[in-house]
Parts: C-alpha cells; sequence; structure tokens
C-alpha cells in the first residue's frame, strides 16, 4: 500500500529522475518523427516543423495544458488557469531545424518550457505571472532566407520580400507555407504588431550553445549576457594589376592577394589588441579567393575577392572596427597601388539580455546550486527579436558536444535537466 501510494505521489509530483526521463523520450521521439538521413529536417512552416507542433499539442493536451496559435501560426502552451491575465512571461524557443541539422537545436527550449509547465500543472504551483510558452516557427534561415520569421512576424517586422522569398527546394514562396500554416498573411504583410508589447512581462530561452565554449570551459548552464550583432560585407573586391609572375619585380607589382593578407593582418592585430582591452568581438574572412577562370600558378592576379564579418555584443565597437578597416584600407591602397571595392554593408544589432533576468538568474543557480557561466552567444536567436523589440529578454545556454546545425550535436541529458531546472525556478518569481 505505501509503496503505490509513493509511486503515485512520485508521479504526480513529476520528481526529477521521472522528469529526465520523459525528456529523453520527447526528445527521441521528436528525432524519429523528424529523422533524414543522419541528422533531423523540420522544414521552417512545413512538414517536419508541424510534427513536431502535433506532437507536443498531444503531449500537452493529454497533461490538461491548454493549446492555441497566435496570428503568426507560433504554438502557444498554456495552464488552464492562466486565461486572459496580462502581463505574462514568455519562454520558449522554435522548431524548425536545418536541413539534417540535430535534433536539440531550438527543440532543447520548447522541452524545457513544456517540462516546466507540466510540473507546475501537477503540483498546482502558482508562478508570480502567467508563463506562455511558444514554440515559434521559422527560426532557421535556411529553408527560405529570412530568419526569426515567427518572432519578427509578432512585431510587424516581417517585409513583403521576406514574404515572396522562395523555398530552398519547392520554389514556392513563404507566404504560400505561413498561409497554409494559418498564419494571418494579411495582417503580417501590412507589418501590423501581432502582439501587445505591453503584455509581456519578460521572454526567456533556454538553449544549446553552438559554439565550443562551455565544453572547453567544463561548465553545463549559461547564462548569455547578449548575442552578438554583426556587420558584414559580402563580397569586397581588391583590384590590382595582373602580371607575370616572373617578370614583374616586387617594386613594380600591384598584387591584390599581398594587399588583402597584408590588411587582413592588420585587422587580427587590431582584434588581438581590442580583445585585451576586454572588447567583445569575432572576425571571419570566410571566402577568400582569385577568379578561378583566369587565376593561375604563373600570374600575379589581377584581383581578389573576399568577406568580412565582423561580430559583437557592441555597436560601438562594430561601428569603430568598421571605421579602423576602412582607415587601413585607403592606407593599404596608397602603398601598394590597389583599390578596395566593398558591397554595401549589412548591418544586425547587438541585443543585450536583460539585467535584471541575468542576476535572478545568477541566484538561481546559486539555490539549485548549478555550476554556471555568464557568457555571450554568438550565434543569433530569437531573443534578440524580443529583446530589440524592448522586452526584457534572458537566455540560458546548455552544454553540447560538436557544434550545431550538424547531425552530431550531442547534449548530455543530465546538462539539459540543469538548465530545464534553471528555467523552472527562474519561471517561479520572474523579476518583472
Ligand atoms: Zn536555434
Amino acid at each position: 500500500m505505501n509503496t503505490q501510494m509513493k509511486i503515485i505521489d512520485s508521479d504526480l509530483s513529476f520528481c526529477c529522475s521521472k522528469r529526465a526521463e520523459f525528456a529523453s523520450t520527447i526528445f527521441e521521439k521528436l528525432r524519429f518523427l523528424s529523422l533524414d538521413g543522419p541528422g533531423v529536417s523540420r522544414e521552417s512552416y512545413g512538414v517536419g516543423e508541424q510534427k513536431a507542433i502535433d506532437f507536443l499539442i498531444q503531449i500537452a493536451k493529454n497533461e490538461g495544458l491548454i493549446v492555441s496559435f497566435d496570428q503568426a501560426a507560433n504554438l502557444i502552451i498554456e495552464l488552464p488557469e492562466c486565461g486572459e491575465q496580462i502581463p505574462s512571461i514568455f519562454c520558449g524557443s522554435h522548431l524548425d531545424s536545418v536541413p539534417q541539422g540535430g535534433n536539440f537545436d531550438g527543440a532543447a527550449g520548447v522541452i524545457a518550457g513544456l517540462i516546466s509547465l507540466i510540473r507546475l500543472k501537477r503540483n498546482g504551483i502558482k508562478t508570480k505571472l502567467p508563463i506562455k510558452l511558444i514554440a515559434l516557427r521559422g527560426e532557421e534561415s535556411a529553408w527560405f532566407g529570412p530568419c526569426y520569421i515567427g518572432s519578427n512576424s509578432l512585431f510587424g517586422h516581417l517585409t513583403e520580400d521576406d514574404l515572396n522569398s522562395k523555398h530552398r527546394t519547392t520554389g514556392k514562396s513563404l507566404r504560400n507555407y505561413m498561409a497554409k500554416a494559418g498564419a494571418n498573411i494579411e495582417k503580417i504583410s501590412k507589418g501590423e504588431k501581432l502582439l501587445k508589447i505591453s503584455d509581456v512581462a519578460g521572454y526567456i530561452e533556454l538553449h544549446i550553445e553552438q559554439g565550443p565554449v562551455m565544453v572547453a570551459r567544463n561548465v553545463p548552464v549559461g547564462i548569455v549576457t547578449g548575442l552578438r550583432g554583426n556587420i558584414r560585407y559580402k563580397k569586397i573586391r581588391c583590384l590590382g594589376e595582373a602580371g607575370h609572375s616572373g617578370a614583374v619585380p616586387r617594386w613594380l607589382r600591384h598584387d591584390p592577394v599581398l594587399a588583402t593578407s597584408e590588411l587582413l593582418h592588420r585587422v587580427d592585430e587590431h582584434w588581438r589588441v581590442l580583445l585585451e582591452r576586454g572588447l567583445d568581438l569575432v572576425l571571419t574572412a570566410g571566402i577568400f579567393t582569385t577568379n578561378p577562370v583566369k587565376h593561375a600558378m604563373s600570374r600575379i592576379p589581377g584581383e581578389c575577392e573576399f568577406s568580412l564579418e565582423m561580430r559583437s555584443q557592441s555597436i560601438e565597437t562594430l561601428e569603430a572596427f568598421d571605421e579602423f578597416l576602412k582607415a587601413e584600407m585607403r592606407s593599404i591602397e596608397r602603398e601598394k597601388g590597389v583599390c578596395f571595392n566593398l558591397s554595401p554593408k549589412g548591418l544586425i544589432k547587438p541585443a543585450i539580455m536583460n539585467q535584471n533576468w541575468i542576476e535572478h538568474l545568477s541566484s538561481c543557480c546559486d539555490t539549485l546550486d548549478i555550476e554556471h557561466e555568464r557568457l555571450p552567444s554568438g550565434a543569433g536567436h530569437d531573443a534578440a527579436v524580443f529583446a530589440n523589440n524592448g522586452i526584457p529578454s534572458a537566455m540560458i545556454f546548455v552544454r553540447n558536444q560538436n557544434g550545431s546545425h550538424n547531425p552530431n550535436e550531442a547534449m548530455e541529458i543530465s546538462d539539459f535537466m540543469q538548465g530545464a531546472e534553471l528555467l523552472y525556478e527562474s519561471l517561479l518569481e520572474p523579476p518583472f
């Protein structure tokens, strides 16, 4: 009799080991639902994403949670007694994946939120503010080009160009896919806000870390300080003068490859100095090529092309680095007799996470005895959209092996549970 009571009790209270078991089962079922070659494919506003949504709806309904969709067709799950109470805390992440991606990118945050709601429901616990779990759609740019489709729609920021963008394989428009999923295309294309900002007291997103920092530093949980924005030049051409590699002496050369190498060397050195001063910056020239039609071992190239991307949590750092880059270009142009032509500058603003959230998460970690560190996010997330629209936002990172956007993502369930426990704890009495 006693033993039976114990089992029922622990089932109702949804104890820690049960929660871990539950999470593992959900992740495995989700993987199975969206298997594609070695990874998973949950296409934005498409079949894979919809299967994941349907699966979560089934679990939520079984638990007596209330399920609905907002006007961008994002899934909302909440406790029955929340009704129309405002403002509420939004917690969530996205359910889509890149083609043949990993199972945890995005899904981890939605499942952590679902487990928190189930725990509140089974234990009859009331939070200070109502919690809405939002499973955002279309976070990944891999399917149509634009990213953060579900969250940008909520704030009236999805453009006509975005809506007209074409699916990578079917060629059908995003508009078409969103309409099929039930989104209110009329309002979205007019740029109407679908969410009243004053109705949302805060947003919190748990996500796997997609870089190698937490594994290298051996911490299971991270509190994100900010999401790096970027300045990007997709194509920078350096024009010099083509010539015979044996016949043109050094002093008469206008070699664009050496000029670009010199430029990259100078910006790398400046980057090192900024890091020493404690500033946040990462820099990548992901493309660097001479023209394959013309290039040859024995030819001084006439031109070369490269891309340049700078990312930082600080817009000031980005703008200052951009100025430095252009000053160095002018100096190298004079010294080497070359010319740099830049494609239009792309700018995505950084997003700073809310300090009250950060302190609150730190103290929750202390309460739960969770080892953690504060770190920036190099990758973009929906949290940036919420933060840049004036909603106090936060992110919890969970350690993840083998990077992300690939089938080999490997998050330990014990690490996930520490992140999920932190999420739950932080939702009880959010700092607003
Ligand atoms: Zn993600």
